[in-house]
Order: structure tokens, then C-alpha cells, then sequence
């Protein structure tokens, strides 16, 4: 496993931040970590690059216990932490080359990193004078440097202009080729743009950790049907695939199903076999967002 966590809990003093939480992510996996503020997030990602510890619970990162032996495990780990803190007056590549000298990585690494990362027009430059995306970017290469198997980056699309979003997003992808890739972020459609898998955490809980292939598949469908007379609820039950019934008007019924098929002919059919007439009907996918609100909420 590229990522390992067991029954990790965390408290700052009073403050519980993260309450066993247990998750994995298998080599080459790009996962979205999701959730609102004080969710808990960074706390996660910086014990699991080892610059702090949990009260409770395992860590490893491609089977080095974090814990025990965390400089071992940072070899394997780059890490763009919330805030980005980057020497605003050095230039680009002699922060780089810094970065390079204190990872003991080659010089000629750097080089290869600017090219990779898209910073190659603006290399020359202070990194104070550069858009928050370059500077992101910056993050990311020197992130990148020693060349780990996993990447953790927290929160790298905040606070981007649109098109920064989409390049930073791009470039997520493209090193999600080769590796194994956590990031944080608030916003659902991120998710669904770049990961392979996301994992929902909110007051230190986890509250969804589903590849996002399914999430899009088992997408549930709500129904919003009115019939021209009353129907008794066991009547409704006989719906196959049936997750939930609720009846606030006397005919009309909002139903969910968990169903891969287009369940509005089967409720036509259903409604002649019971003699009655649909006077209405409308049906919904739930979206991925609406899911992130209904979980978050
Ligand atoms: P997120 O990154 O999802 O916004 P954090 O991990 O930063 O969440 O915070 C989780 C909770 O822990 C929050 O309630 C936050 O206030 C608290 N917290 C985070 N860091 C500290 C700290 N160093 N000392 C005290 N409380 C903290
Ligand atoms: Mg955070």
C-alpha cells in the first residue's frame, strides 16, 4: 500500500480533530480529500508526512511505518503544506537549487522539475513577482524534487483564478500518472475532475471513501410522482429497488431508488398494475455535489 492509515485519532488539547479514521490508497491512486473547514484535513496530512503525531493509530507510507521512523518515510513523501511558505525574494531557480541542496538531490534535478512542473517561462524570475499559480508551482517541483512515490498536497487550488485552477488541476493529473497522490480541497467538482477516489471527512470523521467511478454509477435517483388517487405505503414498498418513501401531499410521493436502470417506465408500469394514472412526474440523478452537501450538512 502507497498509503496506510489505522485508527488514527488526534486531539489538540480539548479540540478533537480527527477520530479514527482509517483509510488506504493504493499505488497510483489519485484521491480527493474532502471536507469544510476544521474538517480535520491538514491535521491528516501532517501526520502522515511525520511533522506531528497522533494520540492514537498507524500510519505508513509504502510500508515505512511514518511513526517510528519518519525521516525514512519523508524520502517516499512530497508535501505541499496548507500555506505554501515560499522565500518570496529568491529567484525561482536558486530557490529550487536551495531546495535541492538541502533534499542532497542532484543539481540537474532541478532542471528536470522546472520543465515538468511548467515553469520554464518563469524561471527567472522572483517568486514574490509570480502569479499564485507559478508560485504553486514552485510548490509543487520542490515537492517533487527527491522524486517520491507519494504526493500530499494541501489544499494547491486554493485561492487560483480559474484558469490557474485548471492548470494546477492539469498538472495534478499528469503527475498522478506516476504517483500516488492525496490532496485536500472544499470544492466537490475538483473531485470529480481529477480523482480516482474521495474520501469525505467532516468533524474529524470519515464519512464516505468510495471510487469515484461508483460514486457516478450507483448514482441514486429521486422521483417526484403524483398519482390520481391515494396509495397506501405498502403499496409503494412493492417498488423495486426502493431506498426511500415520503408522502407530504396526499398523491404525490417523493421515492429514491438505488438503481442503475431509469426507474420512471418501471413506476408507469408499476402505476397501471395498480389502476391508477400519473398526473406528474419528475425524476433527479443526485449529482456528486449534492451528495458532498447532503454528507456535509
Ligand atoms: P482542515 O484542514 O480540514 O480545515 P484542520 O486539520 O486544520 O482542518 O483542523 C481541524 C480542527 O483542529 C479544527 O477544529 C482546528 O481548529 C483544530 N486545530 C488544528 N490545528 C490546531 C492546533 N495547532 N492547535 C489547536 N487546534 C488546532
Ligand atoms: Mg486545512
Amino acid at each position: 500500500m502507497s498509503i496506510k492509515v489505522q485508527s488514527v485519532s488526534k486531539s489538540y488539547d480539548a479540540q478533537l480533530a480527527l477520530h479514527q479514521i482509517s483509510f488506504s490508497a493504493k499505488k497510483g491512486e489519485i484521491i480527493g480529500f474532502l471536507g469544510p473547514n476544521g474538517a480535520g484535513k491538514s491535521t491528516m496530512m501532517k501526520i502522515l508526512t511525520g511533522y506531528i503525531l497522533p494520540n492514537e493509530g498507524e500510519v505508513s507510507v509504502n510500508d515505512i511505518d511514518v511513526l517510528s521512523n519518519a525521516i525514512e518515510a519523508q524520502k517516499n513523501i512530497g508535501y505541499l503544506p496548507e500555506q505554501n511558505p515560499l522565500y518570496v525574494d529568491m529567484y525561482v531557480k536558486e530557490y529550487l537549487q536551495f531546495q535541492a541542496s538541502i533534499f542532497k538531490v542532484p543539481k540537474e534535478r532541478v532542471q528536470e522539475v522546472i520543465e515538468q512542473v511548467g515553469l520554464t517561462p518563469e524561471v527567472h524570475k522572483k517568486i514574490g513577482q509570480l502569479s499564485k499559480g507559478y508560485q504553486q508551482r514552485v510548490g509543487i517541483a520542490a515537492a517533487i524534487l527527491h522524486n517520491p512515490e507519494v504526493l500530499i498536497l494541501d489544499e494547491p487550488t486554493t485561492g487560483l483564478d480559474p484558469n490557474q485552477l485548471q492548470e494546477i488541476r492539469t498538472l495534478i493529473q499528469k503527475l498522478g500518472k506516476e504517483k500516488t497522490i492525496l490532496f485536500s480541497t472544499h470544492i466537490m467538482q475538483e473531485v470529480e475532475a481529477v480523482c480516482d477516489r474521495v474520501i469525505i471527512i467532516k468533524k474529524g470523521e470519515l464519512l464516505l471513501d468510495k471510487p469515484l467511478k461508483e460514486l457516478k454509477e450507483s448514482n441514486e435517483q429521486s422521483v417526484e410522482v403524483t398519482f390520481d388517487y391515494k396509495i397506501e405505503e405498502q403499496f409503494i414498498q412493492k417498488l423495486p429497488y426502493l431506498k426511500s418513501f415520503k408522502n407530504n401531499f396526499d398523491n404525490t410521493w417523493y421515492l429514491t431508488f438505488d438503481a442503475q436502470e431509469d426507474m420512471r417506465p418501471v413506476i408507469f408500469d408499476f402505476a397501471q398494475e395498480q389502476g391508477l394514472k400519473i398526473l406528474e412526474l419528475s425524476s433527479q440523478n443526485q449529482s456528486l455535489e449534492k451528495l458532498f452537501k447532503e454528507v456535509t450538512n
